[in-house]
């Protein structure tokens, strides 16, 4: 029997039904939170990590404004219930020893949120990969999205598998990449370009056991030093187990250029321009070989298309200053989840209906974003900025907690920019 298309009809055309309604390329924080998300909202979501085993990964500290996230996520009992160290501040050191005063969450009313935790994410991100398959995601570890399927439209419509060197497909009606700095979907379309404005930074990283901590609630802070040369800055993050993460970050041009290609040698040399750091861990042993990471910021010129949505890292990444990049990935993904949500429902899986949490998504990013424009401007220094604005200090602190979706930094950030510009143009001697 010959198949006799249909014309003049206002029926659309059924497609196949999808094996999934959603499938999230990426388990680390951005990706298992959208997939726990949905999967709670009733779709059918599978979550795909490459990674067989729990690996090491960089960006251990977290803001306390993830705290909603991870209430939402149902894991807030089982991060009370771990070894992860209570983080309650941040403390800034100049290039010349002078120390800020810690900035204490609490000097913001944010209650049980004005603390947070340094985690392991070998640890943390199995932890929100279970929570997304209690949720009712299907979770494949071992698996790599090789390629994300698009149609002639251009619209993305499901995903290459490899496992054991097995290919397969899976057909899904939205894909969200979470692939992290992989950016699978940005990179296939041209789309990821460097963050302006911001250097093209290198980082070097390690862990050591037994550096000295302080005490008290100062014991889980993150430690933000400049080294003597003012080129480069370090973090010291407590972790469990009396490890402490330390690295290194300096523009390409201070790091690479010129010097040996043996990172650990370079590392060494900026920690020893860092006395009041290179003291801590004097008595500490390093347990990890250091690792490099370079080029860093970046962003994707779209956020969503048909069919297709990015979270985390896979639309962008800022900057390591003010640990902001794991409560960016928690907060797009549940921007993301809702957005998916709402679409799926609607049945528009057009790239405004996926992306429609873009306008406020960047606008919190462009905020972090010129906060940490001001820290790497060679005029700045927090407790310059506090003497001339003292009335800034709660909103500065609204911003290292994370909160720039719920109050508009708009204020702290014109100061900012006054002070900066009231600075002299050669440092004066
Ligand atoms: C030097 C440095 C220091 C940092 N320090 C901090 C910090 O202290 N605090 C903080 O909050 N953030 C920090 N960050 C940022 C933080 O690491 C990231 O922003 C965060 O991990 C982003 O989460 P994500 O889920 O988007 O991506 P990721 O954490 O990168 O997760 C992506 C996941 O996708 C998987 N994947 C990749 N490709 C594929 C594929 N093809 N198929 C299947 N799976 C795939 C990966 O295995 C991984 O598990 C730092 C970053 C840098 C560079």
């Amino acid at each position: 029997m010959s198949h006799v298309p249909t014309v003049g009809t206002e029926e659309p055309l059924s497609s196949p039904p999808s094996d999934y309604d959603v499938v999230v390329a990426g388990g680390g924080p951005a990706g298992a939170t959208v997939a726990a998300l949905v999967a709670q909202l009733g779709h059918r979501v599978l979550l795909v990590e490459k990674a067989a085993q729990p690996e090491f990964r960089i960006g251990e500290s977290l803001m306390p404004a993830t705290f909603d996230v991870l209430h939402r996520l149902g894991v807030l009992d089982e991060m009370r219930r771990s070894h992860f160290p209570a983080k309650h501040s941040v403390q800034f050191f100049s290039g010349g020893g002078r120390a800020s005063a810690p900035f204490y969450f609490t000097e913001t009313d944010l209650g049980e949120r004005a603390q947070t935790w340094q985690v392991l994410r070998s640890e943390f991100d199995p932890m929100l990969r279970r929570n997304a398959e209690r949720c009712g995601a299907t979770v494949e570890v071992g698996t790599q999205v090789r390629q994300v399927l698009f149609d002639d439209q251009g619209r993305a419509t499901g995903v290459r598998l490899r496992r054991d060197g097995a290919e397969r497909q899976v057909s899904a009606r939205v894909v969200v990449d979470a692939t992290g700095q992989s950016t699978l979907i940005a990179r296939k379309l041209g789309l990821r370009h460097e963050e302006p404005g911001l250097d093209r930074n290198v980082s070097f990283f390690t862990h050591y056991r037994r550096a000295r901590r302080d005490s008290g609630r100062d014991e889980g802070a993150t430690i933000i030093y400049q080294t003597s040369s003012r080129r480069a800055w370090l973090w010291f993050i407590p972790l469990p187990e009396d490890l402490a993460s330390v690295g290194v970050v300096a523009p390409l041009t201070h790091l690479i250029d010129g010097r040996t290609a043996d990172p650990q040698i370079v590392f060494e040399e900026e920690l020893a321009d860092c006395p009041a750091l290179a003291e801590r861990l004097a008595e500490a042993e390093r347990v990890l070989p250091v690792t490099a990471l370079r080029d860093f910021s970046y962003r994707s010129r779209s956020l969503s298309g048909d069919g297709w949505v990015l979270v985390g890292d896979a639309f962008g990444f800022l900057d390591p200053i003010y640990s902001t990049g794991v409560f960016l990935a928690l907060t797009s993904g549940e921007m993301a989840a809702d957005a998916i949500d709402a679409a799926l429902r609607d049945d528009d899986l057009s790239a405004a209906s996926l992306g429609r949490f873009e306008a406020e998504f960047t606008a919190g990013l462009d905020a972090l974003k010129r906060l940490v424009r001001a820290y790497y401007d060679p005029d700045f220094h927090f407790g310059s900025f506090l003497r001339a604005y003292p009335h800034r200090r709660q909103d500065l602190v609204d911003m290292l907690v994370g909160r720039v979706f719920e109050r508009s930094p708009a204020g702290l950030l014109a100061d900012l920019d006054a002070h900066l510009a009231d600075q002299p143009a050669e440092p004066v001697s």
